[in-house]
C-alpha cells in the first residue's frame, strides 16, 4: 500500500501512514482528532479526470 500524508484538523500534526484508497480519514496520535488525508498533485490530477480503477492491475503480482 502506498504511503499517503494525512493532516490532523485540531493541532495540524503532520503524518505519512500507509493506508488503502479508502482510508481518506485516520485519527491523530497526538490528540485523537480526525485526520485528513492530503491530496498529491497526481492524485488530483487523477481525480479531475475521473479515471476507472483498473481491476487487472491491481490483480498483478
Ligand atoms: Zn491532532
Amino acid at each position: 500500500m502506498p504511503l499517503y500524508d494525512y493532516k490532523c484538523r485540531a493541532c495540524n500534526l503532520a503524518e505519512q501512514r500507509l493506508a488503502g484508497i479508502d482510508d481518506r480519514t485516520l485519527l491523530c496520535t497526538e490528540c485523537g482528532e480526525v485526520m485528513d488525508r492530503q491530496i498529491s498533485d497526481d492524485e488530483a490530477f487523477r481525480f479531475y479526470f475521473n479515471e476507472p480503477a483498473s481491476e487487472e492491475a491491481s490483480n498483478a503480482g
